[in-house]
């Protein structure tokens, strides 16, 4: 990398624990990794089925989630763990390459490779076009993306995550079962051409990934499709469902969801 464009910065301490795990069910968990900024802390979602389990979205690949995840095994036996990434950016598709069933929309495929291609974590090594385009949706980030290292020795401004492809491509319609508890994959276009959801219908909630989270939404990167998301909204906000569990920020409910909804389609003309 060009040595002169990388800023000088205090060390890092290294972080005890990397992950952050929250029961919201008695089967349902949110992990976050906290010493990651707020712009890329996203939500890592666990959902535990009698059979297998399965992860929505995986983090910035930083710490290892896997062995986190073999930790909550049930009396050592270890559990099968189906992996789907909402969509193709570093903060949710970090970790896929852990897992040996990885599922994406097809649309997020060239996505996929630029985010490999990338540095995430110093804000001073992204394009200026990039930075441009994400203070439209009011996003600046500080130089530095972590205020922790997960392990001595790592190195923010040359890490990359782990590359892997997907083993199955899914699309609206698709589902998955875990044994007494079944999910079904929404197409929600707009933020990226892949962007999906997913409707766990055991407990009435919408797993959103970056689609839907209340907060400011990005529609400004050159993935992004603010017709499409239009599309996406207003099928949103007629959705009945319970809770929504997003891909940043705290779980929300169903009028707060509509009213995000109705908001956006206000603001943009829909
Ligand atoms: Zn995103």
């Amino acid at each position: 990398m060009d040595e002169a464009r990388r800023p000088t910065g205090p060390d890092l301490p290294v972080a005890a624990d990397w992950f952050w795990l929250t029961w919201v069910t008695a089967r349902t968990a949110l992990i976050t990794e906290p010493h990651v900024d707020e712009m890329l802390r996203s939500g890592i979602w666990y959902f535990r089925g009698r059979d297998r389990d399965l992860l929505v979205d995986t983090g910035n690949g930083v710490g290892a989630l896997a062995p986190f995840l073999a930790r909550l095994a049930h009396a050592g036996r270890p559990r099968h763990t189906v992996c789907v990434c909402t969509h193709a950016h570093i903060d949710h598709i970090g970790g896929f390459h852990e897992f040996g069933r990885r599922l994406l929309h097809s649309a997020d495929r060239d996505l996929m490779e630029e985010t490999y291609g990338g540095v995430a974590l110093a804000s001073a090594l992204w394009s200026e076009s990039l930075r441009a385009r994400l203070a439209e949706s009011g996003f600046v980030p500080p130089p530095l993306l972590i205020d922790a290292v997960p392990s001595p020795g790592f190195d923010p401004y040359t890490f990359r995550p782990g590359r892997a492809e997907p083993t199955h491509f899914v699309r609206g319609g698709d589902e998955i079962d875990l044994g007494g508890r079944r999910f079904t994959i929404v197409d929600l276009p707009g933020h990226t051409p892949g962007s999906i959801g997913l409707i766990d219908h055991e407990e009435r909630a919408l797993v959103s990934g970056d689609a839907v989270y209340d907060g400011g939404l990005i529609d400004t990167l050159p993935e992004s499709d603010v017709g499409q998301y239009l599309g996406t909204m207003d099928l949103l906000r007629r959705l009945e469902v319970d809770v929504v569990y997003p891909g940043h920020g705290r779980p929300f409910d169903r009028s707060r969801l509509r009213e995000i909804a109705e908001g956006y389609l206000r603001a943009n003309g829909g």
